[in-house]
């Protein structure tokens, strides 16, 4: 692939583009994308500082760790897999795609060839029968353990030894083999109850130097490689001197606030959804992390406790939804008195709102840095460090 500045235009588009809508950018060239979303930034959020240069990946092809694929039928009746074209529920037949990782694509399509021959059938959602949903993989790149999930709408597979069997050959790389079971007439992938068929049931990858327990269901940044530049930055900018209380808030699975543990004398992480707080207390047990604590519960309400309890804090991550922040949060913050706050965000438009409230509360931006998450998308995340400028 040409990433020259000279042109314009991606000579290597890729063929399923227009049909899966999946990659908005992807007639540009990489250069003239980063250029792209540098400018939609600097719209943004220039009136709150100068933008700095956005951070590109080198290589950026093949960098999403999660790949989902789609399984059906065309109307003559071939299986087929892949994405579903978007807004729709028609399948867009993909083998291979340029911003999943290879190993993954490849495990799908060949999971697709040997479905006949094991007499395995693929769901139709229009009359709900049949088997096979969904296959979804995750790969760790630093330790390539590799997990298959197999999203049927029943736990009945009898031929799930010799497919088991077979699919471990063809492709030994995969540690781990998870039946998931989702009978629901529902647009979520996953359903509750799962299955182990071969290995443990998940897999571990490594961020920041840490280990990270992944499971079907939790939730995990896609782009690693990226993920590592970001957090450094952030964590940089903060600038921990050992002792200093940080909040970690929207903090998923923890990433954030366990790699900045040891630079910290004290993390406290908040977030809504249960399941990814106990991966957090998992994460900072398998880690030996001592130091951090992990509740659930909305962030604007937790920080208005902590004002409340007169709690202070010395530094405040935070890495909200699309969404972006609430007044409460930000009142909060302030309230709080943090020395920094550093705001990640992967919507800039919220982003520049929130900025909005934090000025009026005495936080300035300081520094404003894009980093591409997700080349060849039209998305676009940010992380400012905003300092306490009012006393
Ligand atoms: N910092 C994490 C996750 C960021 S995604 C990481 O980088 O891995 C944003 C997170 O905010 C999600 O985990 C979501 O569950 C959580 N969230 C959404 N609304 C919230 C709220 N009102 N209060 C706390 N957490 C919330």
């Amino acid at each position: 692939m040409s990433t020259t500045s000279n042109k314009r235009t991606n000579p290597d588009a890729c063929p399923h583009a227009a049909r899966c809508g999946g990659c908005q950018l992807q007639n540009m060239t990489y250069d003239r994308q980063l250029r792209w979303k540098q400018n939609l930034a600097e719209q943004m959020l220039g009136s709150f500082g100068r933008v700095e240069k956005i951070i590109g990946m080198d290589e950026p092809t093949h960098y999403r760790n999660k790949v989902q694929a789609a399984f059906g039928r065309t109307r003559d009746g071939r299986i087929i897999s892949g994405v579903y074209q978007s807004g729709t529920h028609r399948i867009v037949p993909v083998d291979e795609c340029m911003t999943e990782d290879r190993t993954a694509d490849a495990i799908i399509a060949d999971i697709r060839r040997m479905l006949p021959a094991f007499r395995v059938t693929v769901y139709d959602e229009r009359n709900g029968t049949g088997f096979l949903r969904h296959v979804l993989v995750k790969r760790g790149f630093s330790t390539g353990e590799v997990m298959v999930v197999l999203v049927a709408a029943t736990d009945r597979f009898p031929t799930k030894k010799p497919f088991v069997k077979a699919l471990l050959e063809k492709h030994p790389e995969i540690t781990t083999l998870v039946l998931n079971v989702n009978s629901k007439d529902t647009n979520l992938v996953l359903g509750e109850r799962e299955i182990v068929l071969y290995g443990n049931g998940w897999i571990e990858d490594t961020l920041c130097g840490l280990t990270f327990r992944i499971s079907p269901r939790s939730f995990y940044q896609i782009n690693p490689i990226q993920t590592e530049k970001l957090y450094d930055l952030a964590i940089s900018w903060a600038a921990l001197d050992g002792e200093s209380t940080v909040v970690d808030a929207y903090c998923g699975i923890g990433t954030i606030g366990l790699a900045a543990s040891r630079k910290a004398g004290r993390v406290i992480g908040v977030e809504l959804n249960r399941s990814a707080v106990k991966d957090a207390i998992a994460n900072a047990r398998r880690n030996g992390i001592t130091n951090a604590r992990f509740y659930a519960g909305d962030a604007g309400d937790f920080m208005r406790a902590m004002a409340e309890d007169g709690m202070k804090a010395d530094v405040v991550f935070m890495d909200p939804p699309r969404a972006g922040s609430s007044v409460t949060f930000i009142e909060s913050v302030a309230t709080l008195q943090p020395k920094k706050v550093v705001y990640i965000s992967c919507n800039p438009e919220t982003q520049a709102r929130d900025l909005a409230v934090f000025a009026a509360h005495g936080y300035r931006a300081m520094r404003i840095r894009p980093v591409d998450m997700f080349p060849w998308t039209k998305h676009v995340e940010t992380v400012v460090l905003m300092s306490r400028v009012k006393d």
